[in-house]
């Protein structure tokens, strides 16, 4: 049986490890990292790493049709005991460099864009809309992928189309909206709405395969739809109870600080990994207990 070390340790992100298993295999570790206001926090969510890994299955088969995907298995001899439940055997991709964005609503960096100019990522929108406002159509918003550390910029098509070639650009616009439409129809039937979601594709030879994570609570904003009200900050579904403490006299935190955010109290972990473990039962309609630990 292998272990990670055996291994090579490619990269560590916010919440996830890349470790190389042969020239064509990745093997992608999710952590129970949680992050709020731009911080990792000093807490992690137990199981986290788990539900997010067994909710991008869930949704790599449902949409499996739409494009080609990464992933090779989630429980392949090759993953190691220690991650198993938490970890995808992927192919490496040469990923492209855009955050393929897809909004079905106005909220975040696209609000604060149309309230600026008018427009999200060069798309004009209608007058009057307003926070967590229902688009006419889902857009596609790409941003460059910033290095570590920095934020994540919105940028026009035009400039993706330069970047990658117009003809690729236009692939990646048409899959996102599909995957985007796909995913939020399913997850309405299980009253759930997904306001956006961000996606990441790569090359295999030519042939556009999506990697990385899908519409995970890490990648999109899920609002319970029997809450929704449009015109106020919809309470974020996973990370509600973790913000709210932050902001909270109780943490003694001021997110404006510079500081680094104190570690969670239990119950206030407590309620989080609930949160995350009834996301994915939601949406997949499958136990979190029958997933691999
Ligand atoms: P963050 O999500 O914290 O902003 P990040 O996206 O760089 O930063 P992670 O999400 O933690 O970091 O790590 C996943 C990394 O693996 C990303 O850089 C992503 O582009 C890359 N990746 C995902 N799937 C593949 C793949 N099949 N082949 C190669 N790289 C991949
Ligand atoms: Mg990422």
């Amino acid at each position: 049986m292998p272990t990670l070390e055996d291994y090579r340790h490619l990269s560590t992100g916010k919440v996830r490890d890349l470790y190389e298993v042969d020239d064509e295999l990745l093997l992608m570790v999710a952590s129970d990292r949680i992050s709020a206001y731009d911080y990792v926090l000093p807490t992690p969510i137990p199981d986290k790493g788990r539900v997010l890994t067994a909710m991008s299955v869930f949704w790599f088969e449902l949409l499996g049709d739409v494009v080609p995907n990464h992933v090779v298995s989630y429980d392949d001899p090759r993953i190691p005991d220690e991650v198993r439940g938490r970890a995808l055997l992927v192919r490496k991709l040469q990923m492209l460099p855009v955050e393929c964005v897809a909004r079905g609503y106005l909220t975040g960096s696209g609000l604060t864009d149309y309230q600026r100019t008018g427009e999200v990522c060069g798309i004009a929108l209608p007058p009057g809309l307003t926070e967590a406002s229902m688009l006419p159509e889902p857009i596609f918003t790409p941003a460059s992928k910033a290095e570590q550390g920095e934020h994540d910029e919105n940028v026009s098509f035009d400039e993706v189309a330069r970047t990658i070639g117009a003809p690729l650009a236009e692939k990646l616009r048409e899959l996102s909206i599909t995957l985007y439409e796909r995913a939020a129809a399913h997850a309405l039937t299980r009253s759930m709405l997904v306001a956006d979601t961000k996606l990441e594709f790569g090359l295999l030879g030519d042939t556009i395969v999506l990697g990385d994570e899908l519409v995970t609570p890490d990648s999109s904003r899920f609002w319970p739809s029997f809450g929704y009200r449009v015109g106020q900050v919809q309470p974020s579904f996973d990370k509600q109870y973790v913000r709210d403490w932050l902001t909270s006299p109780e943490s003694g935190w001021d997110r404006h600080s510079g500081e680094q955010p104190p570690p969670l109290p239990d119950n206030v972990v407590g309620a989080t990994r609930s949160r995350y473990i009834e996301a994915y039962q939601l949406i997949s309609g499958r136990p979190f207990s029958s997933w691999i630990h």
